[in-house]
């Protein structure tokens, strides 16, 4: 049986390690204030070296200033979700489903991304909905809500490509990753906007009037396959040499290991497969159709998101999913059909956060295994150390991955828990 409401302190339940409210929340506030200094001075560091670029006093003060500001961000989001459940149960007198999560989380992500650099809100807001949105697919497939769909990753990467097609060739130019992106597998001549190569006339070269590209429709086809097969390998590759250097050192026969694994071809086969379909399709319905128009990009990109088969990925299929979500929605307000809300993308980042943490505290079984392990380690461990036990009461099965049980000071203890579990042997006080 669970109950609506649980009376209790949030020493009991929420900060069994201390049982001062403004010690725990001080106290993981700079706990993930100096985790997060860890975390972002490599991100910061390495989008740095990635662009390639000469360091210059200016640009490292600016680096230091990110860093310093993202951290913040990250430390003040520990400090106000802790803060507000306190708050939250002392102004309400107890803990439910709704407030020892969901709403404190909400008001410590609110008030934590306005820290943040307006800039870099989209881009957390996009990373924070795609976790919960995985997330909360895992929580209703484990409720039985709705049923793991086979190849459901693939479905969803092959509906993306359908809408995202279409808007890259409908795209004069954009700075958004997922344009350069588009253009580096589709390639450039599919834009709408894009000059048409002349043929010069020349015989061999068979192609449709309407298509742009340089050479014949079957050797387009073709470049798109293997050049990104090409492409697809040796990123993959790239990466895993990347991660196993300090391996590599050591054992440098690794290498071959590298370079053959299977992983690379299927990479491959996805990243060239997506490039020689889009254009064979395109190319394909100007034949048939003798015109070039925008739905042709629907039925390429839908097809075009089949080689997802070979490399299955549903972290890929929804973060596409919502980026190009993200493009077409801003496409629209650009062009004025849809409606500009303000601090749309601070209340995402706010619902999202809430989700994750309203499952972090409880169901961290179902959250996404990697966002539970950033959360711990954000916190060191503190995250880990609710008593979720005291939690079952209101949301059975809370403590079923975490079932941790504090060492209380005695003499701190409410009377509401010591009889809610007087008899429970795990019960251990120490003074
Ligand atoms: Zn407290
Ligand atoms: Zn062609």
């Amino acid at each position: 049986m669970s109950a609506s409401k649980l009376i209790c302190s949030c020493y009991d339940a929420g900060h069994p390690w201390t049982t001062s409210c403004a010690d725990s929340a001080v106290g993981v506030g700079a706990i993930a204030f100096k985790q997060s200094l860890r975390i972002y001075t490599s991100v910061y560091l390495l989008s740095y070296v990635a662009r390639g670029k000469k360091p210059v006093p200016a640009d490292i003060k600016k680096l230091l200033r990110g860093i310093l500001q993202s951290s913040a961000f990250l430390g003040f989001n520990g400090f106000g979700f802790i803060g507000s459940f306190c708050a939250v149960r002392y102004f309400s007198g107890g803990f439910t489903k709704f407030n020892a999560g969901f709403l404190p989380a909400f008001i410590g992500s609110f008030l934590a991304i306005l820290i943040e650099r307006p800039s870099r809100r989209g881009q957390l807001a996009l990373y924070v909905t795609n976790v919960a949105s995985e997330s909360v697919w895992r929580m209703l497939v484990a409720r039985g809500i709705v049923k793991s769909v086979r190849h459901g990753e693939v479905l969803v990467f092959m509906l993306t490509l359908a809408a995202l097609v279409p808007w890259y060739r409908r795209c004069t130019s954009s700075r958004d990753s997922v344009y350069s992106l588009s253009r580096f597998i589709i390639g450039g001549s599919e834009r709408f906007s894009a000059p048409i190569y002349p043929d010069h006339g020349n015989r061999r070269c068979t192609k449709h009037a309407l298509c742009k590209h340089k050479n014949s429709c079957i050797y387009y086809m073709l470049e798109g396959f293997v050049k990104k097969f090409i492409a697809g390998y040796g990123i993959h590759a790239g990466f895993r040499f990347i991660l196993s250097f300090a391996n590599l050192l050591r054992n440098p026969r690794l290498i071959t290991k590298i370079v053959s694994n299977m992983d690379n071809v299927k990479f491959g086969l996805f990243v060239g497969g997506i490039s020689g379909i889009v254009r064979s399709v395109l190319c394909n319905l100007r034949w048939i159709t003798g015109k070039d128009r925008p739905e042709h990009g629907v039925i390429a990109g839908f097809l075009g998101g089949l080689p997802m088969l070979f490399y299955k990925s549903t972290t890929l299929a929804s973060y596409l999913m919502w980026k190009t979500i993200e493009v077409v929605y801003r496409e629209g307000i650009q062009a004025g059909k849809l409606p500009a809300i303000p601090g749309f993308i601070e209340f995402l980042y706010s619902f999202s956060t809430a989700m994750l943490f309203h499952m972090a505290v409880f169901e961290p079984h179902n959250l996404k295994p990697s966002y539970w392990k950033f959360l711990v380690n954000l916190t060191d461990l503190r995250f880990a150390q609710m008593n979720r036990q005291v939690l079952d009461l209101i949301l059975p099965k809370a403590s079923s991955s975490v079932p941790f049980w504090p060492k209380y000071e005695a003499d701190h203890v409410s009377q509401e828990l010591r009889s809610m579990f007087g008899l429970n042997p795990h019960f251990s006080m120490t003074s």
